[in-house]
């Protein structure tokens, strides 16, 4: 586990971990601090009780004659003065070290979920397509919070601890070796040994909080996603079981994580209260029953066990709780590893990009002759089959190009591979000729304007969402109403009360599919991509408003080059070049006519179209 706790602060930027010694060093004070406040009064009342003290030659008495000071009274008030601002020192310094503590907690929590969102947010297609988005989340909103308050902070508190415990240890081997020791080393068994009988329950419920938190963030993504299934096919019973079954597994074992931190401090009380009786016997015996020198031995020893007992019961809690939850650092660790040092990715800055981040207007790459896929082959990870096998394509600038075939073809996945979401195992991406790589690839990415199969809608307005993730004092009035006039968007904008401030997603209103996908097509008119590329974004469009948006489209013909892939064959009938695929190669090519006239596939697909 320390080894562990060690990768975790190794893993730390050295900001915060300057931050976390500086911490360190102020709770130790604390420690300090709170051990001197309660010891300054022991000599106060010792005085109190006994006046006679200031003369003699104890040290009380040297201070009182050094002191200048004729009164006793006079004296004892200024000494109740000093204890006073000496306890009230301590309390600053514990305010402020308690304040200190835990906004670093927080802000740490903070700055570890920044850190592993922008290092998700920087991850290729792939990684996205393949894995699981709660994990994610999960992983961003619940284990970096995990992190800072189940392991970061009881690391601290335990150090703070383990000073004031070594401070009082010293202490009492100056005053009597063996008993101290012996005192110890009762403390040192009863601990360790409930510790290790709790440890490896305290592994298996860190890890099962773990599990149990990643199925519930599932789950809720499920049953909320899919609610129409849910409740179509009444599985809600179904989803609530598992819900609860895995809530429950989430409670018991945090809260027995958190018992077991919890109540060995009563085992350990007895076993102080028998010490001390035992102490007691011993030294009634070892000074045969004279109470006069027994009371100030037993008095230093209380007050001892007084500070100690809470100090070990705290270091144990912390040990505890560090061990239950060292796992929220095993799930996230490879992560935090990788976004070390990360380099920030290029963004795709606004058009007409001044008011964004990065001052020049955005590099955009516009094929002038064509752009082509030059013997491609593509593997999922973890798939037999290529998505694509040697395909080749040449789309000539300023064309309109069509791309059919059955699903599962690959017709996505090529243009996944277009638009450099992917990079092939064989074969290049090519504009103009030249491969594409590094600024090249993003200036590419810039001039494309993309139309997926499904659009993703923000919980946000109309407006927001055709200008997709600006924020929205950036949002051009101008572009968006020309966007949403081409993508025929008027007719359903005049029947909103609210227009282009109407919210949809989430909480808004349900659109159809049509409009999702007319909304999605302004979207990408947004940006005045040069080359447009439509992933079956007209196949939710009915009849008429398809054909109409179609002609908005080809409007762009010999302006913009346009990529669409479609279902239904009348899509494409006016094409400048047609790409037939079929398991992850191009079969055919050519215009519509010829197709039709020399392809039995093609036939085939026309006539059911
Ligand atoms: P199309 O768009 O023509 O319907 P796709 O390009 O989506 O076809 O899919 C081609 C093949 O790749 C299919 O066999 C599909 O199962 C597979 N595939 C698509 N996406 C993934 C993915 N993220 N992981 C693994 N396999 C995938
Ligand atoms: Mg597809």
């Amino acid at each position: 586990m320390f080894a562990n706790l060690r990768a975790l602060i190794g893993l730390l930027t050295r900001e915060q971990r300057r931050r976390l010694l500086q911490l360190q060093g102020l709770v130790v004070l604390m420690a300090f601090a709170e051990v001197g406040g309660v010891l300054a009064i022991g000599p106060f009342m010792a005085l109190v009780g006994d006046m006679s003290r200031l003369q003699g030659d104890g040290v009380l008495a040297e201070l009182y004659a050094a002191s200048g000071i004729s009164e006793p009274r006079d004296f004892l008030f200024w000494m109740g003065v000093g204890v006073l601002v000496a306890l009230a020192l301590s309390a600053v310094i514990s305010v402020l070290a308690i304040w200190r503590l835990t906004l670093y907690g927080q802000q740490l929590g903070a700055e570890l979920s920044i850190r592993l969102y922008r290092h998700y947010m920087a991850q290729p297609w792939l990684f996205h397509a393949g894995g699981s988005s709660t994990r994610l989340v999960s992983n961003i909103a619940q284990e970096t919070q995990r992190i800072t308050d189940t392991l970061i902070s009881p690391l601290m508190r335990m150090n703070a601890k383990a000073a004031t415990a070594t401070c009082m240890v010293a202490a009492l081997v100056l005053f009597n070796p063996l008993v101290a020791l012996i005192g110890l080393a009762v403390f040192a068994v009863c601990f360790v040994g409930l510790y290790g009988a709790v440890r490896a329950r305290l592994a298996a419920n860190g890890r099962a909080v773990s599990r149990s938190q990643v199925a519930r963030y599932q789950l809720m993504a499920e049953g909320f996603g899919g609610i129409k299934d849910t409740l179509l096919l009444g599985r809600q019973a179904m989803f609530n079981q598992r819900f609860e079954a895995a809530s429950r597994r989430y409670g018991r074992a945090q809260g027995v994580t958190k018992a077991l931190a919890q109540v060995p401090r009563y085992l350990v009380e007895l076993v102080a209260f028998g010490t001390v009786i035992f102490l007691v016997l011993y030294l009634l015996a070892a000074h045969e029953g004279n109470l006069g020198t027994i009371l100030p031995l037993l008095s230093v020893y209380a007050l001892a066990g007084f500070k100690l007992l809470p100090a070990f019961q705290q270091i144990y809690a912390s040990v505890a709780l560090m061990r239950g939850n060292i796992s929220a650092f095993e799930t996230v660790q490879q992560d935090l590893k990788a976004s070390r040092g990360q380099e920030q990715p290029s963004t795709r800055t606004a058009p007409g990009g001044e008011q964004s981040s990065t001052a020049q207007a955005p590099a955009k790459l516009v094929p002038q002759e064509a752009v082509a896929l030059s013997n491609v082959t593509f593997h999922y990870p973890g798939k037999e089959q290529p998505a694509l096998d040697s395909v080749s394509l040449t789309i000539p600038a300023q064309q309109v190009i069509g791309l059919v075939g059955p699903s599962g073809s690959g017709k996505s996945t090529a243009i996944d591979l277009l638009l450099g979401l992917v990079d092939p195992q064989q074969g290049e991406l090519r504009v103009d000729g030249q491969p594409l790589a590094g600024p090249r690839k993003r200036a590419w990415q810039n001039a494309v304007g993309f139309v997926p199969q499904a659009i993703f809608l923000a919980d946000a307005s109309i407006r927001e969402n055709i200008a997709f993730g600006l924020p929205s004092d950036e949002i051009d009035e101008e572009r968006v109403r020309r966007a949403a006039h081409m993508a025929h968007l008027d007719e359903l904008l005049e029947q909103l009360p609210a227009g282009l401030d109407t919210r949809v997603g989430e909480r808004g209103i349900q659109l159809s599919g049509g409009q999702r996908q007319r909304i999605g097509i302004a979207r990408a008119l947004y940006d005045d991509a040069d080359v447009l590329i439509l992933d079956e974004a007209t196949s939710a469009l009915d009849g008429i408003t398809e054909r109409q948006v179609m002609q908005a489209i080809h409007d762009f013909a010999g302006s913009k080059t346009i990529i669409m892939i479609a279902h239904r064959l009348s899509t494409v009938r006016r094409c400048d070049r047609i790409y037939l695929m079929q398991q992850g190669r191009v079969v055919d090519q050519g215009r519509y006519d010829e197709l039709v006239e020399r392809n039995a596939t093609f036939q085939r697909m026309a006539a059911h179209s």
